[in-house]
């Protein structure tokens, strides 16, 4: 599909499923027998399967993989609760829409990017990946290919010699919006007009270019100080409905295909009215608190990062969402105070870090006592001890909802249901 006419879609079409979904590549589940065990055999045809470290199940079908993360959410919560069949993906392949290539050189001095091997510092040169975004890789390519024309030198770990360090590209999962971040070591980049008027003139999907200077030593891949190439810096993206602003640091969930269904799944637990005092916790870019607000009387919605709050406010404006407040504090501060003002909570929504929330935080969940409390967690271990810890405060979980956020991968996301009993 054109990138171009994906990104005339507005508001109104978002629903649409994006682009790698409606390509219907659900083929692959189909398959069965020999192919399919040859393909499983070979890690699905991952030159990297085993080294990179990343998908450690690309020697499982998709149907198995989704079997083994509901089993583990089972052993985990059907203690607590039903646990609802995984919400996969009809095609689970291509869908990181945050795509980042080390550069680098390989033992003959060539230009060669990817990322570095499991637990070590050798850099896998990588042309393709069966989970990243295809035409993110290929813009990757298509710079690794123009460097030595343009006489950019690749980084050297070892000598800091070198300009160009990483290439992070973000894709608008239904705009087709691209920003690619050239990220160098030093702010002298010979030639940088030239260079973006070739590789935009190659890839005229490309929306944005923003160069960022990173001269740490660290592995931390963005530095401090941008500059904007071309375009506006950042790109639009739209989920549930409303449009979300994306800046090179920004977070947002690299699938938003699942975020999507996994953010409706959560404000359709929430069970709004239109009268609720809700409020958001842990609540990132605000992403979840704004869809809420929809449906809700009002949000109050807490973060800890600064940058985060900054965004959130900004999409509340972008979306003309009046309803929502944001906070930047820690959220078990922030449960406290609203129990100590006597503020009268409906649904309490949290999306706290793998790590889980704090014995603070659900002591001033159950004293605010809400009668919903909607659970979303990407760590399933934390998820049954804080819902552990809430039965013991009067809540009863009802129900969760796996949701494969990283097919391929170990990692399971999942929404709990849970309501007040006493
Ligand atoms: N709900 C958001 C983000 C979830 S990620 C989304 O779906 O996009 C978890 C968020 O919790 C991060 O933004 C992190 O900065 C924030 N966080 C971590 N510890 C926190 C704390 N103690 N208090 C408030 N926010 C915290």
């Amino acid at each position: 599909m054109d990138e171009r006419k994906e990104s005339g879609r507005t508001a109104k079409n978002l629903h649409r499923k994006c682009r790698q979904e409606s390509n219907g590549l659900a083929k692959n589940d189909g398959h069965r027998g020999a192919s399919e065990n040859r393909k499983k055999a070979s890690g699905q045809g991952c030159a990297h399967f085993k080294k990179c470290g990343s998908c450690k199940y690309l020697d499982m079908s998709y149907e198995e993989q989704l079997a083994k993360k509901r089993r583990e959410v089972r052993e985990l919560m059907e203690k607590h609760c039903k646990v609802k069949p995984v919400i996969g993906m009809e095609n689970p392949f291509h869908y990181r829409h945050k795509v980042q290539a080390v550069f680098g050189l390989d033992q003959k001095k060539h230009i060669i990017s990817g990322v570095y091997e499991e637990k070590s510092h050798r850099l896998l040169p990588v042309e393709s990946c069966l989970i990243e975004d295809e035409k993110s890789d290929e813009i990757i390519s298509t710079i690794r290919s123009m460097l030595r024309s343009f006489k950019i030198k690749a980084y050297d770990e070892d000598t800091g010699y070198g300009l160009l360090r990483y290439v992070l590209i973000r894709k608008g999962c239904f705009t087709g919006e691209i920003m690619v971040v050239l990220v160098t070591a030093s702010p002298v980049f010979p030639s940088k007009r030239n260079f973006v008027d070739a590789l935009c003139k190659a890839h005229p999907e490309i929306t944005t270019v923003v160069q960022n200077v990173n001269d740490r030593s660290d592995s931390l891949i963005l530095g401090a100080r941008y500059q904007v190439l071309y375009g506006k810096g950042y790109i639009m993206d739209e989920l549930c409905g409303l449009r979300f602003r994306i800046s090179p640091a920004s977070f947002y969930q690299v699938n938003p295909l699942q975020a999507q269904k996994l953010y409706e799944k959560a404000v359709a637990l929430a069970g709004l009215s239109g009268r609720e005092t809700v409020v958001d916790a842990y609540c990132g870019t605000g992403t979840i608190g704004l869809i809420a607000a929809k449906h809700a009387g009002r949000v109050l919605a807490v973060e800890s990062n600064p940058e985060a709050v900054r965004d959130a406010i900004s999409n509340a404006k972008e979306n003309r969402i009046g309803n929502i407040r944001f906070y930047r504090d820690d959220a078990g501060n922030f449960l406290q105070s609203c129990a100590a003002d006597g503020i009268s909570v409906d649904v309490l929504l949290l999306d706290p870090p793998r790590a889980g929330s704090s014995e603070e935080f659900l002591t001033a969940a159950a004293e605010l006592a809400p009668g919903r409390i909607v659970y979303v967690s990407c760590n399933p271990v934390t998820l049954e001890r804080d819902v552990a810890f809430l039965k013991k405060k009067g809540y009863r979980a009802q129900e969760v909802h796996p949701v494969d956020m990283f097919p391929w991968t170990g990692s399971i996301e999942a929404v709990a249901l849970l309501s007040r009993i006493k």
